[in-house]
């Protein structure tokens, strides 16, 4: 099993490491503009934060699996997990937030030992779209996991859980050996309770990521590949393919610099530029929380340290009034999320 940055005492663990080559090399020799001279083109820096729409919660950065693209740096060594505590302002602040979507990830959020009493709690205030993102795997991996289907049904959650390829050998490679197997077991047990089946009002969305140093394909064209090869081989229904660009940081950026990839992949980014994606990136809608409690513009952001621009900076200061207008912390990753069509956690943008 491949380890995290943080096991395999990497320098690319640290956060600061990864904002220098970000930063120096081809940005700082201007072979490449950097980010903010790119939307500085279009008058769109500084990029600000509009009204927030979905509140995204990293409930810790433990995980079952080992990804090689993630940007977590997840996996079973890491120790960062949310306390009750911290939910407790949590709940506080989704009873008082305009927001309409409550979305948890991690690590494997199931793995936090509060999880099934967060959700139990977080459901009860009527948020309209509650997403757990579920990489599948964690279903299958103990017996205490068998029932979350069931668990997630009662409580109305959209499933969102990452499949980058529909054949084994590719998804295998990204995410580990037998987690191809392991996601279809757990696939036909939430068709089984009517999760992506037609006719039912329970989501199941699936996330494609390139297996490799290029951009994703045409979200549609992906995702009617998806369902042809899913329901030919397995007879696997889902609801929607989000396609999602990899990131330059963490263990994507690790992969990049040991294939040898990582000009090239800067370079494939700021060609792929649409300035009509700027506008629209998620983090103009969304917060984004730390297991600690920290307020970050999103999930990437709160991998690589950058806090946010705001006197409201941990969950317990929370103030809506002092968090829109923000202006927003941006680097040369944000490239991933303004190539071709866009990028965030939803899929796809422009
Ligand atoms: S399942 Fe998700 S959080 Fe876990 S290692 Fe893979 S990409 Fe990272
Ligand atoms: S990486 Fe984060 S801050 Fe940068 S554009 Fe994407 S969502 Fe916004």
């Amino acid at each position: 099993m491949l380890k995290s940055l943080h096991k395999r005492h990497s320098e690319l663990a640290n956060s600061k490491r990864q904002l220098e080559i970000l930063s120096n090399g081809i940005f700082k020799s201007g072979d490449l503009p950097t980010f903010k001279d790119k939307i500085s083109e279009t008058n769109q820096f500084p990029l600000k934060a509009k009204k927030l729409e979905i509140l995204q919660i990293n409930v810790g950065y433990m995980c079952n699996q080992v990804c090689e693209h993630c940007h977590v740096d997840a996996g079973p060594d890491r120790k960062e997990i949310m306390t009750r505590d911290t939910m407790q302002h949590i709940l506080e602040i989704i009873n008082q937030t305009g927001a309409h979507t409550l979305d948890l990830t991690g690590g494997a959020p199931e793995m936090n030992p509060n999880f099934r009493w967060f959700v139990e709690e977080a459901s009860k205030v009527g948020i309209k779209d509650f997403i757990v993102r579920s990489n599948l795997t964690i279903i299958t991996s103990n017996k205490k996991h068998h029932d979350l289907p069931e668990f997630f049904k009662k409580h109305n959650i959209h499933i969102v859980s990452s499949m980058p390829h529909w054949t084994k050998g590719k998804t295998d490679k990204q995410r580990g050996n037998g987690v191809f197997d392991a996601s279809i077991t757990a696939l036909k047990m939430l068709n089984a309770i009517g999760y992506g089946m037609p006719d039912s009002n329970l989501r199941l969305d699936l996330v494609y990521n390139p297996t490799g140093a290029f951009l994703p394909g045409n979200q549609s064209s992906l995702e009617k590949d998806f369902k042809k090869a899913l329901n030919a081989d397995f007879n696997i229904q889902f609801n929607n393919l989000f396609a999602i660009t990899n990131l330059p940081i963490s263990r994507f950026l690790d992969y990049l610099i040991a294939s040898d990839n990582y000009e090239d992949y800067m370079y494939a980014l700021v060609e792929a530029y649409n300035p009509a994606a700027v506008a629209k990136v998620m983090c103009t809608n969304t917060l984004s929380v730390s297991w600690d409690g920290y307020l970050y513009d999103c999930d990437f952001n709160q991998m690589l340290s950058l806090p946010i621009n705001s006197k409201a900076k941990h969950i317990s200061e929370y103030n809506e009034d002092l968090l829109i207008g923000r202006d927003i912390v941006i680097s040369q990753h944000c490239y991933g999320c303004t190539a071709g069509a866009g990028s965030s956690c939803q899929g796809s943008v422009a």
